[in-house]
């Protein structure tokens, strides 16, 4: 799950973004409305965390752009106490949920969790396919009910494809997912093969049915009957 924090406020900024890496998020950071927008143009991000109060603009512009450019990325507002109006508008342009400063860092990942749950898997606490079960809130996965052991990346790659049934996905969104911006392509592809083969050896040998299909020269795909 890779996220955006868009805040002004360094030490702020910095407190949501460890907190959330250490959740297991892969977090990017802008402190400005302009690299905001660069990175919400060109990204994909499973989620938005956005202050409405930046140096050269307002985080209200960014929900409008990131509704005109990817209408489903969740967004989560964290605005000063006296911004009521703010709050009400913010959720009118589609903001999923609201947070007034100062909060507990717990009370944020809580709403990141929830935000997250109601996107990607309606509602459900457990996704499956087939024989493979995950449930984000714990970070395991079963195959018929035993437990199978992957590395964070591996972990990674399954969720983004549960999260994304019968959906075709490029390789260059899949590594962009799990790695970020700040890679080299070409190593990344080379990267993502060696990730995606051992995870899906790791399946089978677990007598899971593989849900992963490579699609040729573009990507992969979980298909999900
Ligand atoms: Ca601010």
């Amino acid at each position: 799950m890779k996220i955006l924090i868009v805040e002004d406020e360094p030490e702020l900024a910095t407190r949501i973004h460890s907190r959330l890496t250490e959740d297991g998020y892969r977090c990017e950071s802008a402190t400005l409305y302009k690299q905001a927008r660069e990175k919400i143009y060109v990204y994909d991000y499973d989620l938005l965390i956005l202050d409405i109060n930046l140096p050269d603009g307002t985080g209200l512009d960014l929900i409008r752009l990131a509704k005109q450019e990817k209408s489903t990325t969740p967004i989560i507002v964290i605005s000063a106490r006296n911004s009521l109006n703010q709050k009400i508008e913010g959720l009118e342009l589609g903001a999923d949920d609201y947070l007034t400063k100062p909060f507990e860092l717990a009370e944020l990942t809580a709403r990141v969790k929830s935000v997250l749950r109601r996107w990607s898997f309606d509602g459900s606490n457990q996704i499956t396919a087939g024989n493979i079960t995950v449930d984000p809130d714990d970070k395991t996965v079963t195959v018929d009910g035993a437990d199978l052991n992957l590395t964070r990346t591996e972990y990674s790659l399954l969720l983004y494809f549960m999260a994304n049934p019968n959906r075709v996905l490029s390789r260059d969104s899949i590594a962009e997912h799990i790695w970020g911006d700040h890679m080299d392509m070409a190593d990344t592809f080379d990267f993502l093969y060696t990730h995606m083969k051992n995870l899906r050896k790791k399946i089978k040998d677990a007598g899971g049915t593989d849900p992963i299909k490579a699609v040729y020269g573009v990507g992969y795909k979980l298909v999900k009957l």
